[in-house]
């Protein structure tokens, strides 16, 4: 049939967001706008309910919550664009993604560049669908910041290694199904040394023991392998090569945490809204406080800034083969944003800004706090800020090595 001449002619974008249109609205009920419940909450898993749940499977069977993941093993196999109208869509309908958490964000972006054929397809189709948990481990009491000190022992025995050793902060061990891991083949080389290894966190042997904190939280454990067997198949690459491997988790991790975790849990209200509601406006409506207006200005500059600094750094990445030290970058100026948004917000709120419970602080105020406290750990976790200055010394701008 002939189009008017005035007609836009139907793009295959177009149809796709069609598509995307009428999954969405036959798989998200509206009723689940806000409630996400996001496997990689701090707090822990929320019991899922059966709505939330449907919107999980809906998602995994399309391969939407990775959607540019490679379709073979069960991502969406999206191009770029297509990405971004799904990421549009969902926005506009409010819908947001349930599958997450490490094995999203670092493992199976790690894996699919450095995995066996038979470890792709047995480790990334549950991954995609959202029902496996995976949890790190690399820090250790003595291996933080020089991670390469790690001591964790993987004796070979054959046909699988014997493994001893203890494992700090490992987020979400105890939630988790199963970790991937950082240990120790050889005790004559400190980097060569290393080796990237998937545990179950149910096998004999493993013990995880929830941190407390002074909030009464646990979000991280100590975990304790005491001999642990860990078939050869489970090792990714080569024994020696798990540095190579461990660094380019780390560098998905980092592009992954330059959004500022937690400390952008209020994001969706601007500053200058909050800074209105409690500090009041001006005869031409706008923030009472010039100093406080400056500082929101500057803040919004920065970040606009930053975000397209990102974008930018995103496109160059996918077009050189994925993520590289610049990652560095993102995380160190993403993550002091977010505390200084933080910091905003505590101080716009005055009194409001501290409360930690009770009637007189409204929920936003409530978590406003949190994020506050938790955006601390922001420049720590992933590699500290000081650990990513020293990373684009030596090896964006080629500074010299001192040590
Ligand atoms: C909330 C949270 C969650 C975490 N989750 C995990 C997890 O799931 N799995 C996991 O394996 N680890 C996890 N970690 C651990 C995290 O990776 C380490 O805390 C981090 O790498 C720093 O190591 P460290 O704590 O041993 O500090 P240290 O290495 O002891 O560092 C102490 C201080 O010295 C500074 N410093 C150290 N070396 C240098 C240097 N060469 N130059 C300049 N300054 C230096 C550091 O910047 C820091 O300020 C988590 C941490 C936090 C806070």
């Amino acid at each position: 049939m002939a189009t008017l001449a005035t007609e836009r002619p139907t793009t295959e974008l177009d149809d796709f967001r069609e598509e995307v249109r009428t999954f969405l609205a036959e798989n998200f009920p509206p009723s689940l706008k806000g409630k996400d419940n996001a496997m990689s909450a701090v707090e822990g898993p929320t019991q899922e309910t059966p709505e939330q749940a449907a919107w999980r499977k809906a998602m995994g069977a399309k391969g939407w919550g990775v959607p540019t993941w490679p379709k073979q093993y069960g991502g969406g196999g999206l191009n770029r664009e297509q990405a971004k109208v799904l990421a549009e869509e969902m926005a506009r309908a409010g819908a947001w993604n349930p599958i997450g958490g490490m094995g999203v964000m670092m493992f199976g972006p790690t894996l699919l560049e450095y995995g066996s054929e038979a470890q792709k397809q047995e480790h990334i189709p549950p991954i995609a669908r959202g029902e496996i948990r995976w949890c790190q481990g690399y820090s250790e009491p003595n291996a933080g910041s020089d991670l390469a000190n790690l001591q964790t022992f993987a004796e070979d025995r054959g046909d699988h290694y014997l493994v001893n050793g203890q494992k700090t902060w490992t987020s979400g061990g105890q939630w988790a199904d199963k970790c991937f891991c950082l240990v120790r083949t050889d005790k004559t080389q400190k980097q060569g040394g290393i080796t990237f290894l998937l545990m179950d966190m149910d096998a004999p042997g493993v013990e995880v023991k929830p941190i407390r904190m002074i909030s009464g939280m646990s979000p991280f454990c100590e975990t304790f392998f005491t001999d642990v067997k860990v078939p050869k198949e489970n090792r990714v690459g080569e024994e020696g090569q798990g540095w190579t491997i461990g660094k380019r988790l780390l560098q998905h991790e980092r592009t992954n945490l330059s959004g500022g975790g937690s400390a952008f849990r209020t994001a969706g209200v601007s500053l200058a809204d909050i800074a209105k509601k409690y500090v009041g406006v001006d005869e031409q409506g706008r923030v009472a406080d010039p100093d406080l207006r400056a500082r929101i200005a500057k803040w919004e500059m920065d970040w606009r800034v930053f975000q397209l600094t990102a974008m930018r750094v995103m496109a160059e990445s996918k077009a050189v083969g994925g993520v590289s030290e610049v990652s560095s970058i993102l995380k160190t100026v993403g993550t002091k944003l977010g505390q200084e948004r933080a910091e905003l917000t505590i101080e716009i709120q005055g009194l409001q800004g501290l409360g930690w419970e009770g009637e007189g602080f409204s929920e936003a105020e409530l978590t406003g706090v949190r994020a506050w406290l938790f955006g601390k750990a922001t420049t720590i976790y992933g590699g500290s800020t000081e650990v990513q200055n020293n990373v684009i010394a030596k090896r964006i701008l080629g500074m010299l090595d001192h040590q």
